[in-house]
């Protein structure tokens, strides 16, 4: 093979490998989640109450007035809250993506946009994302005098997969 040759079919080898690297990527960036996202991002949610990446951004703050608190999490691939509860319960209204919402004992439910959730008061649950697709979730805490929310532990691989 002449020089030039060589040099073109290296160039294609690296063209194409970069190519690949870059489908490969962009399987991570969750499309169907965030392509349709309402609400900024926001800050990410602490290890000590989710596994893998949760994002919350905060629109209605709780006070005297309302005494509900309302905001969007969205919830990267995989990723899920711990198990908790909410003292006066908890609303969450599906805007994009796929995700799960499961109370102990039960079956998970899938979430899908348009979905809405009702977690009754004191019942030990956990929501989050599907692994494949991420999940942008509204939720409304009402009655927050009562009480937000009481962290658990962490759902296991195991029960995520269940
Ligand atoms: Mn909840």
């Amino acid at each position: 093979m002449k020089r030039s040759a060589m040099k073109i079919a290296t160039a294609a080898v690296i063209t194409c490998a970069l190519f690949l690297l870059n489908a490969c990527s962009q399987k991570d960036t969750d499309q169907e989640a965030l392509g349709e996202a309402i609400f900024p991002q926001g800050q990410k949610g602490p290890a000590e109450y989710f596994t893998g990446n949760a994002y919350n951004y905060g629109l209605v703050p709780a006070d005297s007035a309302f005494t509900t608190l309302v905001g969007n999490v969205y919830f990267e691939p995989g990723a899920r809250s711990n198990w908790h509860t909410h003292p006066a319960g908890q609303i969450l209204i599906i805007t994009a993506g796929v995700g799960y919402y499961q109370e102990e004992g039960k079956p998970k439910q899938i979430m899908r946009k348009g979905d809405v959730v009702k977690c009754p008061p004191e019942v030990k649950h956990w929501h989050g994302a599907s692994p494949d697709t991420g999940l942008q979730q509204m939720y409304i805490v009402p009655n927050t005098e009562k009480g937000i929310v009481n962290w658990m532990e962490p759902v296991t691989k195991e029960e995520y997969e269940r």
